[in-house]
């Protein structure tokens, strides 16, 4: 198959973790005969510097035409002065808003091998396969805020048409999975939680009756996700409850570096990005942990190319790699560890063992 894919190096590790994915995204067109074009195109603090825009219009005309796009990641000390009027981060925003993507989905599945460097006890975490489906264009982080000398306010407002495509999406994803759904919202205290809990009980019973629905309060999950991560399959939930709820999950698997993200919206087309940021007290040293784009970019070619085998693939020879301890320093509990392109090409190994193709093209 052909396919555009705009690449975001942005800062810091960014273009570190990006070229490491993007070895990877090579090794998959090359075996499995497909043809991908990439383009790099500039976000963030970079964009900032070069074009005085965060999300410069040339990058947003370009993944708005692109099939699918790989971010590394945006932002640093050089453009965190909180009173400047642009910053890294608005770029971000500004992409999200621009491509319609309002769902974002983390995946959070510990490896085997990595299981020490969670600070949860490993016999908690063995097994456990999460998707976590957080809504991303609606809710308090949107709503109008106010601020006088002492008050301020920010409203949290949602439609139900913008919870039912959500809501919609974690459905669909479930069934792909084990058919369970947790929908996690505050309806004993929040009318918007009520809204939430009404449209996505009807969306459940009327669209999905085969997948079990269970709704239940964010303080609730907030401890249930520490004390019984196995349990839960897919949990879709509104904006700042999945900000928070998505970082808490991430200690799951003991580091940032594996953790991967996609964004859709309607289309096809997504954003694929790691969870974690920019690392500055990393960047430049060829040691940041590229795993977590490796992994973004598998969503990218399930969600986005419909790739199903080819982001097996990768996932599965991310897994060998992890298992025969191809550690990155943030992995490595201060034993042997290795550089971010030989994480990389552990994973092309892996690949090159383990991967069948019908037509080897390497
Ligand atoms: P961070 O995720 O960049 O780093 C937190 C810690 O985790 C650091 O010690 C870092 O070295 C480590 N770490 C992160 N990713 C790693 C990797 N792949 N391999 C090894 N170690 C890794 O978060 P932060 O320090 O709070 O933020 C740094 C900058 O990144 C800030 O400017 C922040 O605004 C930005 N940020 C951007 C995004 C994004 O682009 N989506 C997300 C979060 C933070």
């Amino acid at each position: 198959m052909q396919a555009e894919i705009v690449v975001l190096p942005g800062d810091g590790i960014g273009p570190e973790v990006t070229a490491a994915a993007l070895s990877v995204l090579k090794t998959v067109a090359r075996r499995y005969g497909h043809q991908f074009t990439f383009s790099e195109h500039d976000i963030g603090g970079i964009a900032i510097d070069k074009h005085g825009d965060p999300l410069p219009a040339s990058t947003l005309a370009a993944c708005k035409s692109a099939d699918a796009v790989l971010l590394g990641a945006v932002g640093g000390p050089k453009w965190s002065d909180p009173n400047s009027k642009v910053r890294p981060e608005q770029g971000l925003l500004a992409l999200r808003k621009g491509m319609g993507l309002y769902a974002n989905l983390r995946p959070v599945r510990p490896h085997p091998a990595a299981l020490n460097a969670s600070p949860i006890k490993p016999h908690l975490l063995t097994g456990v396969d999460i998707m976590v489906v957080r809504e991303l264009t609606g809710g308090i982080y949107f709503g109008e805020k106010t601020r006088t000398a002492d008050s301020a306010s920010d409203l949290c407002t949602y439609s139900t048409a913008e919870i039912e495509r959500v809501v919609r999406s974690a459905f669909k994803l479930a069934r792909q999975r084990r058919s369970y759904v947790v929908s996690v919202d505050k309806a004993n205290v929040l009318e918007t939680s009520r809204l939430w809990r009404d449209v996505t009980a009807r969306i459940g019973r009327d669209e999905f009756p085969d997948v079990k629905l269970e709704h239940v309060l964010v303080d609730a999950m907030a401890m249930h996700l520490l004390a019984h991560p196995r349990e839960y399959d897919v949990i879709v939930t509104e904006n700042m409850f999945g900000d928070i709820l998505t970082d808490e999950a991430s200690m799951l698997a003991g580091s940032l570096g594996l953790l991967p993200s996609a964004s859709l919206g309607d289309g096809k087309a997504g954003v694929y990005e790691p969870i974690h940021g920019s690392a500055p007290d990393i960047a430049g040293k060829g040691i940041a942990n590229p795993y977590a784009t490796i992994l973004s970019a598998a969503m990218l070619l399930r969600h986005s190319l419909g790739l199903f085998d080819e982001a097996d693939c990768i996932e599965r020879s991310v897994d060998g790699a992890l298992n025969s301890h191809a550690f990155t320093a943030d992995l490595a509990n201060n034993g042997r560890s290795i550089s971010t392109a030989a994480a990389a090409q552990a994973v092309i190994e892996q690949m090159q063992a383990n991967c069948y193709v019908a037509e080897l093209r390497d």
